[in-house]
This record gives structure tokens, C-alpha cells and sequence, in this order.
């Protein structure tokens, strides 16, 4: 069969629980780049954020996201991601997903900018990978239809809606279309645009620039998220030490032992992640370093065990005994708060084509994201597009937001005739130098017109690799320009140049191709 009543693009958190309740509502097929199970969902490690706390209510995780937010969150999404996260988390449960209990109550633990305790975790630090592959022996025991290997490349768009998908199969490099009602891309971030991140190897931008490429709209791409604590080692690819571990007591300390946090924000280790992020810059410039610490030596070593099984084995495969000794740290890429712009029901501004999890932009993070709110708003906003494609479902217009907004195009460089084309490391390299943790209108000019030149360069892509390094070069392009534009600094988006908030700036950036 070649027509489906669903195609979803992504085997992450967003695809897996999204194919679970689209297959009570019609015919289903997945399709994936890699394996199942090649995706960020399975990285994540703190857990879900949702208000089931005796002291704590949706209204204060309402309060605490739009503080994070910085300005930009969409109030009515934050209260429907509150309001609705018990219930999506009584799925989760229902699916089977083991979260760690005390007491034979859930336990939850603190994070950054949180109130109060809020996190579910499982299995200690291994909170997406229990996730996804309860997801995915679901998706397995359901019989959904699962292709592998097989690459989105372009969404097929007919009288102004959606008609399908053209995908490739990375085995055979052929290529073949499916059509299909509904098209949901769950394709997830971004981060191997830069060069330090902590993301998996599929997170290429890839539906952005589908997304873009068909005329749907693209919002807020400038907000990108530096997780401060990644492990840094030499040779050893930037693995994430949860937020949760500062959560349970953890202390950040400079080269030469000084407890700095303080310095510069009065929640000291619990600050918010840009600030953190930054503040390490600072700090790593101060010394003369390019690392900082993370200090857990003085906890029970039972609690850091236990608390963090994953984090202390993969340290302790790496020569370092966390318990004993203080763990190397640098900031690196970590999430993408912009995206496929949606409204409350994941549709995006063409007719059958909706966005979920990361690749899309809901509007709850603003201009950062509150740690554990980004798999809370795929379960949020994931089922909100099942009650919209229900049969006859009755559904209320969404709200707009009260933020202004602005539309934009990308601009139309004049480059040179002849550009080498990019490499993969150059374009890392390229974004972390000029359009990373602190920004200027000179390295985000310089990037601008490397990228334009390197997208008029590149040859047409003919397999997963050559497809993925386009669809980078497009997502820099968005990324670098709503940078350029944003003259002021907000959340994540950090300019040295304009260091301060803007009202002005009160306002999205949305770009669209045609
Ligand atoms: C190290 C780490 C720790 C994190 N910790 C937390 C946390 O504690 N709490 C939290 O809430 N969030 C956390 N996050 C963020 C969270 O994990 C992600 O935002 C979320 O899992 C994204 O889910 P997703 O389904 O949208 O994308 P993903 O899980 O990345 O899945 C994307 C899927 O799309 C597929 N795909 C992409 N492009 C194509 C294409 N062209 N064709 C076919 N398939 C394609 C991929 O192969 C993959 O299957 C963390 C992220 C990382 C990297």
C-alpha cells in the first residue's frame, strides 16, 4: 500500500507516541533514517517535568516556564502544556514507561529555574532511553509499520496541501513517494550544526528545511539552547551531565577550585541554563581554561550511584571515578527552541502538514527553554494533533499569540562565483565560532555570507550524507540570519553588541520561502 491516513517522519519520542494513538484513528507508517532507536529521545537523561507534587500546581510550573521564556513563550501554550502534562504523563505510565518511585510514589526530583521538585525520572539518569524503547516494543507489539533507513527528502504539496512524502532508501538509494492524509514530521533538532553538542548523529535540521522548503513557516531559530554542563575530555564526544546533577548538589568550580557561580547569579548553580552557559565562558576566559568542573565528591557516594548510574559509568569507562575526583565541563549545543511553526493542534500554515516534538516551534519555550519541559511538550502537543485529525472532531480556533511578529526572507547574497563547497567539520566549526554561546553583528555577518556561498556551492544530494549537509547549510542559514536580526539580547540569544533586552524586541521572527 502506498496511501496512508498518517505518515510520520521520525522514530523519536514524538514519532513513536504520536504512531501509538494515530493507528486507533487509521492506517499508519512510520519512516526513519536509521534504526528505530537513532534519535536525541534516546540521550535524554533528567526526565519529565509535570506538575504531580504535593506542593506544587500547574500554575507554578505555568510560572516558572514563562520565566525561563524570557518574554517570548506563548502564554496560552504554556498554560495548555501545564494543565495537560498530568494526563500525558498517566499515558506514559499506561504505555508502561518505569519511572523511578520512592515509597510507591513517583520520584521527583529538582532542576534549574524549577520552584519545586517537578522531574520524573527513570532508571536514574535514564529517563528518554527507558522512553523509547517502551515506545518502541509498542510500536512493535501494535504492528506499525516501520520503515528504516529511509530518508524524507521532500514534502509533495498539491493545490496548496499536503499530498505526501519523496523519501530515500539509504540501502538501495532509490527513491519512492507516499501519500498520505496527514504528514507529521517528527525530525527533531539540530545540534550537529555545531561543532561541541550533545545530540545524536541524526540531528540535521533536517524538517526545518523540508518544512521551508515546502512554504511552511519557520519561527524563533535565532533561541538556541547551550546545555553549560557537557563532559569534556579530549577524544570523547560531549556527553551530557544532567542539570539534575547540580539539582541533587552538585557545584560548579573554575580550574583552580573557586566556587564562582555566585558571582554571577543569585541562584548561584541553579541559575538558568544561557546564564550558566555564559557564565562559564567568562570564567574559562578568566582562567585561561577551556573547562570547568562539576563537584560531587562531597555526596554520598550511594547517592551518586544510584541517583546517576549512567552518567558515573560512562565517566568511570573513561578513567574518571566521579565520586573521588571533579568532572571536566564545557557548554555545548543542545536544543533548538525555534522551529516548524505550529499553533495549538501541531498544524503548521499548509493544509496536512503538522510538526511535533523538537522540529517544531509550539511556542512554549520562548527564547529558552525550562530544563524537561521539551519531551512534556511533544507528549502535550502530539496528542493535540490526534484530536484535531479525529473524525469529526469539533475543534476551537487556536489563539494567536499576543507577541508581535515579523516575516522575513532570507537574504539574497551576491557571492562569489565559485565557493568551495562546505565539509561537515567546516560548518560545525563555522557556527560554534561565530554564531555560538556569544554572538556579534561581525561573526554573524561573516557567517551569513559563508553560508549563502556554500548553499549556492553545494551539488545536488544523492545520499543521506550529502541530503543531511544541505539541510544543515539551509537550517545555519535560518539560525545565523534571525541571529543577524535580532539586535538585542534575550534568553539564549546572547550579542555582545547589544547585550541588553530589547521591548522593541518583543516579538518573533518568522521566516517563510515564498
Ligand atoms: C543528551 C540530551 C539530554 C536531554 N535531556 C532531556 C531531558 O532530560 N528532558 C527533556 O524533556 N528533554 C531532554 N532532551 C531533549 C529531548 O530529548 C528532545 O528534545 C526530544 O527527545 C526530541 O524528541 P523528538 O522525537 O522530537 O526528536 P528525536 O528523538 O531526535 O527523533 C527524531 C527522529 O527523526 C528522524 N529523522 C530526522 N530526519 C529525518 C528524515 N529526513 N527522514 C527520516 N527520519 C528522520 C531521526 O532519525 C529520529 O528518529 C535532551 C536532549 C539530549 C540530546
Amino acid at each position: 500500500m502506498n496511501y496512508y491516513d498518517y505518515i510520520i517522519v521520525g522514530s523519536g519520542i514524538a514519532g513513536l507516541y504520536t504512531a501509538l494513538l494515530a493507528r486507533e484513528q487509521g492506517s499508519v507508517l512510520v519512516i526513519t533514517k536509521g534504526s528505530i532507536d537513532d534519535c536525541n529521545t534516546k540521550h535524554a537523561q533528567g526526565g519529565i517535568a509535570a506538575a504531580i507534587g504535593k506542593n506544587d500546581s500547574p500554575e507554578l510550573h505555568f510560572q516558572d516556564t514563562i520565566a525561563a521564556g524570557a518574554g517570548l513563550c506563548h502564554e496560552e501554550a504554556v498554560r495548555i502544556l501545564a494543565n495537560e502534562a498530568p494526563d500525558r504523563i498517566s499515558d506514559l505510565v499506561n504505555f508502561g514507561v518505569p519511572f523511578d518511585t520512592v515509597n510507591g510514589e513517583i520520584a521527583l526530583t529538582m532542576e534549574a529555574a524549577h520552584s519545586v521538585p517537578r522531574i520524573l525520572h527513570a532508571g536514574g539518569d535514564a529517563t528518554g532511553e527507558h522512553i523509547e524503547v517502551t515506545l518502541s516494543s509498542q510500536a512493535q507489539s501494535a504492528k506499525i509499520q516501520v520503515l528504516e533507513d529511509c530518508l524524507a527528502t521532500e514534502i509533495l504539496i498539491e493545490k496548496g496541501a499536503v499530498k505526501g512524502v519523496r523519501a530515500l532508501d539509504c540501502r538501495t538509494g532509490s527513491t519512492e513517494e507516499f501519500n498520505c492524509r496527514y504528514l507529521i514530521l517528527a525530525t527533531g533538532g539540530a545540534g550537529q550544526l555545531f561543532k561541541f553538542n550533545t545530540n545524536s548523529e541524526v540531528a540535521t535540521g533536517d524538517g526545518i528545511a523540508l518544512a521551508f522548503k515546502a512554504g511552511a513557516e519557520i519561527v524563533d531559530m535565532e533561541f538556541f539552547q547551550f546545555h553549560p554542563t557537557a563532559l569534556r575530555l579530549p577524544g570523547v564526544t560531549p556527553f551530557l551531565i544532567s542539570e539534575a546533577v547540580r539539582g541533587e548538589g552538585g557545584i560548579l568550580r573554575n580550574v583552580e577550585g573557586y566556587r564562582f557561580m555566585s558571582d554571577y547569579a543569585p541562584e548561584a548553580d541553579l541559575a538558568p541554563r544561557d546564564i550558566v552557559a555564559r557564565s562559564i565562558v567568562y570564567e574559562t576566559k578568566k582562567t585561561g581554561s577551556d573547562r570547568v568542573f562539576i563537584d560531587v565528591t562531597h555526596l554520598p557516594s550511594r547517592v551518586t550511584t544510584t541517583r546517576f548510574p549512567h552518567i558515573y559509568r560512562f565517566c568511570l569507562d573513561h578513567g574518571l571515578d566521579i565520586t573521588k575526583g571533579l568532572v571536566p565541563v564545557a557548554p555545548a549545543a543542545h536544543y533548538m527552541m525555534g522551529g516548524i511553526k505550529t499553533n495549538f493542534w501541531g498544524e503548521t500554515n499548509i493544509a496536512g502538514l503538522f510538526a511535533a516534538g523538537e522540529t517544531a516551534c509550539t511556542g512554549v519555550h520562548g527564547a529558552n527553554r525550562l530544563a524537561s519541559n521539551s519531551m512534556l511538550e511533544v507528549l502535550v502537543f502530539s496528542k493535540r494533533i490526534m484530536e484535531k485529525t479525529r473524525k469529526g472532531a469539533k475543534i476551537e480556533a487556536a489563539t494567536t499569540s499576543k507577541i508581535e511578529e515579523t516575516h522575513y526572507s532570507l537574504s539574497q547574497k551576491q557571492v562569489p562565483e565559485v565557493v568551495p563547497p562546505p565539509s561537515f567539520s567546516a560548518l560545525q566549526e563555522l557556527h560554534w565560532e561565530k554564531v555560538g554561546i556569544i554572538r556579534n553583528k561581525e561573526s554573524l555577518i561573516e557567517a551569513v555570507n559563508t553560508l549563502a556561498g556554500w548553499q549556492k556551492s553545494l551539488p545536488q544530494p544523492t545520499d543521506r550524507p550529502s541530503y543531511e549537509l544541505n539541510n544543515l547549510v539551509l537550517t545555519g542559514r535560518l539560525v545565523t540570519e534571525a541571529a543577524l536580526i535580532r539586535e538585542e539580547s534575550r534568553g539564549a540569544h546572547f550579542r555582545s553588541d547589544f547585550p541588553q533586552s530589547s521591548a522593541k524586541w518583543k516579538r518573533h521572527i518568522v521566516f517563510t520561502a515564498k
